[in-house]
């Protein structure tokens, strides 16, 4: 680690957003999916997954009348299942649109143009497509959809119709080279981006990765450091495998620079179902996430991700250097 950088980081951070940390919950509404990665326990082949998939009328009631007041952005999440698309998360986006003023984020994987297009139309914000890895060779031998040339078009597609889109990459992949992380943050650096996230690699259960080491937090929030200082604009999430690999790389990621963080809102009763790395994973709630805030000498946001970039001149997009514009503060 190196704590001259995550200072440098920090004081980036602070010049564009202060010490506002975004809010945002996430809902994972279904764990069918038609990929295969290598590195995750949804993938289509593994048989001892128990699928789920929840319904958007139940969805619906729990974000809008049960979620924690700190919440502005609200992430819909799920494996590649365009059948979620179609019957839970179209319905649910339509209705937080008309009754809540909810930033919504989407993560749901490589889908058609025309797919994108009904949920930007249906009200969605904010597009979280990782490449997990910017060396073409790699991602093909961790088994990641499509090719890395299909995942950065779909970026591409995303950012010319009108979302704002994120990205992200894994630290200790199987197969990474030290190369491959600056060919990652060098190509990343470079795609029409306005966030960007970085996981340390935890190895999931039933996966052909299984027993392989975890990715090295100091690596992973240098990355988070690295990435702040090259793109100061960024919407940079601490993310809860940080927690995973160590107990406080969680709030190290806000002194690294980041500003994001997630509460989980999916219901107890399937959240083993949904294997981020593994079933007893540590789950990032209301208590969890604002107690680490607070750790870290930060705040949490009263504007949100959405409002924030909607209200961005164009200008502050490429180099943003000043404080939340005041028309999104009130
Ligand atoms: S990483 Fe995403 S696309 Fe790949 S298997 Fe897991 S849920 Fe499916």
């Amino acid at each position: 680690m190196t704590p001259i950088l995550h200072e440098q980081a920090r004081a980036a951070r602070d010049e564009v957003f202060g010490r506002n940390v975004f809010v945002r919950g996430v809902v994972e509404v279904s764990s069918f999916c038609r990929q295969n990665c290598h590195y995750c326990a949804m993938r289509r082949d593994n048989r001892l997954l128990d699928r789920y998939r929840l319904k958007a009328d139940e969805l619906a009631d729990l974000i809008i009348h049960r979620r924690p007041a700190a919440i502005t952005d609200i992430d819909i999440q799920a494996g590649e299942d365009p059948v979620a698309v179609r019957e839970v998360v179209l319905p649910l986006v339509r209705e937080l649109r008309k009754r809540t003023n909810l930033g919504i984020t989407l993560c749901l994987g490589t889908l058609s143009p025309f797919e994108y297009d009904q949920l930007r139309e249906a009200g969605g914000d904010y597009y979280v497509i990782k490449i997990e890895t910017g060396n073409a060779e790699h991602f093909q031998s961790i088994g990641a959809p499509g090719t890395l040339d299909k995942r950065v078009n779909a970026i591409r597609y995303l950012a010319n119709s009108g979302w704002k889109v994120s990205s992200g990459f894994i630290v200790g992949l199987p197969g990474q080279r030290p190369s491959h992380i600056d060919q990652t943050l060098e190509l990343l650096s470079q795609l029409p981006l306005a966030g960007c996230s970085v996981s340390p690699f935890v190895a999931g259960v039933d996966t052909p990765f299984v027993g392989a080491p975890c990715g090295d937090i100091n690596r992973t929030l240098d990355c988070v450091a690295e990435m702040r200082l090259a793109s100061p604009q960024w919407i940079i999430p601490a993310v809860s495998a940080m927690s995973l690999v160590s107990n406080d790389g969680y709030v190290r990621a806000f002194n690294a620079g980041a500003n994001l963080a997630t509460i989980n809102l999916t219901p107890d009763a399937v959240r083993a179902d949904y294997p981020i790395y593994k079933r007893d994973r540590i789950v990032m709630d209301e208590d969890r996430v604002l107690s680490s805030i607070e750790a870290a000498g930060c705040e949490v946001s009263r504007v949100g991700i959405a409002d924030y970039l909607k209200n961005l001149l164009p200008t502050q997009r490429v180099a943003a250097s000043a404080p939340l514009p005041e028309s999104v503060t009130n």
